[in-house]
């Protein structure tokens, strides 16, 4: 990598080479011609892949879940027993989304997601994860110091409150069922699922107030 500043790769609009693409477009192309040039994979499944998990797949699933889990105390309680088997009754399944384990916010207890060897996430509820999910100051900070970490996201936890983390691996992904908003007692699926953000289900923040901005 040359130092050169590539924050203009960002748009849409021509480069000064004439390409219509950024460097990281023409890279990705350029590998999947190659894998594909050696028979390595098929065009067709990779376009399948990335319609899925740009339009179906995402933490708004995760959010239904969550939602639901807060309108219905008998789903919820399949949900804490049987995660997986939870999730699929809302048609969430697949690929990295076999295991589920959902883990509960209380007044005493705050669920923190992590995989400290790599990145394992629940792809079917939450899609793929950020990058910061990915870096090793969070992989390595969340089990030292979860505390901290929560502070950088913005959530300071009194004493009192017992912060358990959870790592991830192939075999077990963790999704966090946020504590209900004070003030979300009117409102439906729909609505509970707007307050339900990524983050506060890899437990990181909390999810959001009625009212407050998204
Ligand atoms: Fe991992």
């Amino acid at each position: 990598m040359s130092d050169h500043d590539h924050d203009h790769d960002h748009d849409g609009h021509d480069h000064a080479d004439g390409s219509r693409f950024s460097d990281v477009e023409l890279r990705v192309k350029a590998l999947e011609t190659l894998l594909t040039r050696k028979g390595l994979v098929d065009p067709a499944t990779i376009d399948r892949l990335v319609e899925t998990y740009e339009t179906r797949i995402g933490p708004r699933n995760g959010a239904r879940v969550v939602a639901r889990a807060w309108a219905d105390p008998a789903y919820k309680v399949r949900l804490l027993q049987d995660a997986t088997a939870a999730i699929a009754e809302l048609g969430y399944t697949g690929l990295q989304g076999e295991h589920m384990v959902a883990v509960e916010n209380t007044p005493q207890i705050h669920n923190l997601v992590v995989c400290t060897l790599c990145s394992c996430y629940p792809w079917p509820v939450l899609g793929l994860p950020p990058v910061w999910y990915k870096s090793y100051a969070y992989r390595s900070k969340a089990v030292i110091d979860p505390r901290g970490v929560l502070a950088e996201f913005g959530l300071t936890l009194g004493p009192d409150v017992e912060v358990r983390v959870w790592d991830s691996t192939a075999e077990i992904r963790y999704l966090v069922l946020p504590e209900r908003p004070a003030g979300s007692a009117g409102l439906d699926e729909d609505a509970l699922a707007e307050l339900v953000s990524r983050d506060s289900m890899i437990g990181v923040t909390r999810a959001r107030n009625p009212g407050a901005r998204s």
